[in-house]
């Protein structure tokens, strides 16, 4: 099916041990269901792999900020790359250590930093000059040092969708890599800021090594030109961005990504770090979603089913092409509204980009449930209550326990905000 921890048994589709009908019936749809022995595998892959090269791996908060997987990660060891305060607060309410955190994003606020310098993360990878004066002012109110990192673009093509591309010169992410310099001497030169290290992330879903190789190999000759300065770093943190199979994509192997870069840091001091995120949740979760109606016709036949661009946005936002798998296999000579045909998987939002995914061959019927694959990343957490739609629930599996790790939201809870004029 798609991993050894998503199966098929007895023509039902299984997470580890437990049916996903039986998830349907117990929690309703649409639910997002991981897999904890997923989640373990892929966290075992990266130590396994990357272990003696990369000291301290941040996971990416923003692909999946559910406190149960935070917190699963952070009893492996794994440190986190958070982009708000919000993420801050999360990963402390899920027993993560500020001192393996480090705090990546354009606009970072005063309040933002506080919360960062109060908690004792690791380093704020800076994106500009004008964020470096701000939170050399705010820690020096606060009587502190601000670890820092530059976050350096190095303008290299990652070769990925343009809105999850970020290290050219265009994208509006990280420092100019002739600027680098002048800002890494005036950092040292505050009281207020520790320069620690440097970053990089050049995108999102890369499958190519090359660009990887060629951003660490620019960032090395910073860090030597650093060095001349006088300015030693303590960390080299080559970013997120490793590539996953949604469909027929070839992930760069995690062995040849270390191998990649013990060829390029080779016999440097500085500790390696990096913050993937897609990489290690992506294919821990499937969306669970029921068939609401067909509605077969020309040119196109429309399954519309109860998850929506609101559950899981990518392929509205990027296109992005996501496996559906029927839940239960329906022999083609069963009656399923003239058996098996090509199905526009559409959600019940008015939006005509509210789909899940075109021309899918499969054989159904109304009251179905689907599996939409690979959407442990930026599935959950890019939801949104867009026509008023409560978020799905979130469920972990482990063997045969089911948890739920998040409720289904409550309707009456998405206006607890508002008010109502008194008149
Ligand atoms: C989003 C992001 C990551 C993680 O990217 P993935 O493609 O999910 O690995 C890492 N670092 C930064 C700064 C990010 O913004």
């Amino acid at each position: 099916m798609m991993t050894n921890f998503f199966q098929e048994r007895n023509g039902i589709l299984y997470v580890e041990d437990v049916a996903l009908t039986d998830i349907a019936e117990q929690f309703g749809t649409p639910s997002y269901v991981y897999s904890r022995a997923a989640l373990m595998a892929a966290a075992q892959e990266f130590h396994a792999a990357l272990g003696g090269v990369v000291d301290l791996v941040c996971y990416a908060v923003k692909a999946n900020g559910n406190l149960a997987i935070l917190n699963l990660l952070a009893r492996l060891g794994f440190g986190f790359d958070i982009v708000s305060g919000g993420e801050l607060a999360r990963v402390l309410a899920a027993g993560g250590d500020p001192a393996k955190t480090v705090f990546s994003g354009v606009g970072k606020t005063v309040a933002e930093m506080e919360a960062a310098l109060q908690a004792g993360i690791l380093c704020f990878n800076i994106e500009s000059a004008a964020e470096l004066s701000v939170l050399a002012a705010t820690a020096a109110r606060l009587g502190k040092v601000a670890p820092v990192s530059f976050r350096v673009n190095p303008d290299v093509d990652a070769k990925t969708h343009p809105y999850i591309s970020t290290g050219l010169k265009e994208n509006k992410f990280g420092v100019a890599f002739d600027e680098a310099r002048a800002l890494y001497r005036q950092a040292a030169a505050l009281p207020s800021l520790r320069v620690v290290g440097i970053d990089m992330h050049i995108g999102s879903q890369i499958t190519e090594l090359a660009p990887f190789r060629e951003a660490a190999e620019k960032l090395l000759q910073l860090v030597r030109v650093l060095e001349a300065d006088g300015i030693a770093l303590e960390h080299i943190d080559i970013g997120g961005g490793l590539g996953v199979r949604y469909r027929d994509e070839q992930p760069i192997p995690l062995g040849a990504f270390a191998q990649m870069l013990r060829e390029v840091f080779a016999g440097r001091p500085e500790r390696l770090m990096m913050e993937p995120g897609r990489r290690l949740v992506a294919h821990i979760g499937v969306l669970l979603t029921r068939v609401l109606y067909l509605k077969p016709g020309a040119p196109r036949n429309f399954a519309i089913v109860d998850a929506a661009m609101t559950d899981l946005v990518r392929p509205a936002l990027y296109e992005a092409w996501h496996p559906v798998f029927a839940v239960t296999k329906r022999s083609t000579t069963e009656n399923t509204s003239g058996s098996e045909k090509n199905w526009d998987i559409v959600g019940p939002v008015c939006e005509s980009g509210d789909f899940l995914a075109h021309e899918r061959p499969l054989a159904l019927r109304e009251g179905d449930l689907l599996a939409v694959g690979v959407v442990g990343a930026y599935g959950m957490a890019m939801s949104s209550n867009y026509n008023a739609r409560p978020r799905a629930c979130e469920v972990m599996v482990d063997g045969s326990e089911i948890t739920l790790i998040r409720a289904r939201e409550e309707v009456k809870k998405l206006w607890e905000a508002e008010r109502i004029l008194p008149k």
